[in-house]
């Protein structure tokens, strides 16, 4: 089992700066996400590692050694693509040998692999078929096993679930993190769906314009941003316009409000930004009207309206919450602790 590193890592696509002093540390054997918004340069991080790419500047080191220089035929890397891209004259044994047939070992020790391969993934009895006597899903995890048979350093998986409807992401969400554990393969999965990053990951890694703002454990990008970009890219939040008073108290719709966040002196414009889930509907706290309430299953998600903010801001409720009514007057409290204070 080995790790990847990218250090200092810069890639350019002439005045597009996909990459930028990229530094990721990804240990042996742990499942690290890519999370980011469209063009953020997850897919070059990626390409970059599996050699589609070449890199401006800095080293991809694996094992110990730097590979950067090493072209992409000769490194050890699994990988799947968002698109289903199996070879349609070949059945799904021959797609799994396929990455075999190069490395020059005997048609036993293939048969072997392709079997323990087929197992895996569970699709033994679908052996002698073709890509297009398939289901999407069935075509994803033929291209994982294809993927995993090399025995690959690095697992690399660039949105693999995107093409499949809900229920299939979900479930094949859950069975490649099942075969990920069982082979302890170290493994990076780039999504743009947040839902899938968190609940799949060790850590995950959210990035912006090329470089990375903050990688971290799911429950600490989300409960703990280090940044207002990934508090407002992970998760829902609602802003509040303030005036920093001191180091633990801000001023907003002319109330004194405490703020646990104590950075910096002086009094000056600040948004505090605040969880739905923070945020309570009860007997105290700004006045409002409900606009809407959107039934979600297990919650309810309320917009109000804030009188003296001339802002919507969202809570969740759990659904077992009284029903509201758009019109209904409201009050809307102050949690404990915001989630971040933002100069502005
Ligand atoms: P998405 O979620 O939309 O797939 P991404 O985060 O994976 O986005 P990349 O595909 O890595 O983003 O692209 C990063 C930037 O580099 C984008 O601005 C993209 O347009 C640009 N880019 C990527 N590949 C090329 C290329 N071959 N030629 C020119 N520009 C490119």
């Amino acid at each position: 089992m080995t790790g990847i590193s990218f250090e200092q890592v810069a890639k350019s696509f002439g005045t597009t700066r996909a990459l930028v002093d990229f530094d990721l540390d990804v240990e042996a054997g742990e499942f690290i996400s890519l999370l980011g918004p469209s063009g953020c340069g997850k897919t070059t991080a990626l390409r970059v590692a599996a050699g589609f790419e070449s890199l401006d500047r800095g080293r991809v080191i694996v094992g110990g050694s730097d590979i950067s220089p090493i072209p992409a035929h000769r490194r050890n890397m699994g990988m799947v693509f968002q698109s289903y891209s199996l070879f349609p004259n070949l059945d799904v044994r021959a797609n799994i040998e396929f990455g075999l047939r190069t490395r020059r070992q005997s048609t036993t020790e293939r048969r072997a692999r392709v079997d323990e391969m087929l197992e895996l993934v569970q699709l033994t009895d679908q052996a002698g078929r073709f890509a297009h006597q398939l289901s999407g899903g069935q075509q994803q995890r033929v291209a994982l096993a294809r993927a995993l048979a090399i025995r690959p350093d690095v697992l690399l998986l660039d949105e693999p679930l995107s093409a499949l409807d809900a229920q299939v992401r979900s479930s094949l969400r859950d069975e490649i993190r099942r075969i990920q554990a069982e082979l302890g393969i170290t493994t990076i999965f780039v999504t743009h769906d947040q839902e899938e990053a968190l609940s799949i990951s060790d850590r995950v890694g959210v990035m912006s314009n090329g470089r990375l703002e903050q990688i971290d454990t799911p429950e600490s990008v989300y409960r703990r941003p280090a940044t207002p970009f990934v508090a407002r890219f992970v998760g829902r939040i609602n802003e509040f316009p303030s005036l920093r008073l001191d180091a633990r108290t801000v001023e907003c719709a002319g109330r004194r409000l405490p703020v646990a966040s104590s950075e910096g002196s002086g009094s000056r414009d600040v948004l505090i930004l605040i969880r739905p889930e923070d945020l309570r509907i009860d007997d105290h706290g700004f006045d409002g009207s409900i606009v809407r309430s959107t039934f979600m299953g297990p919650v309810r998600t309320v917009e109000i309206r804030l009188d003296r903010l001339d802002r919507i801001v969202e809570v969740v409720e759990p659904c077992s919450a009284d029903v509201r009514h758009p019109g209904e007057r409201v009050r809307v409290s102050w949690p404990s602790s915001e989630l971040l204070v933002e100069d502005v």
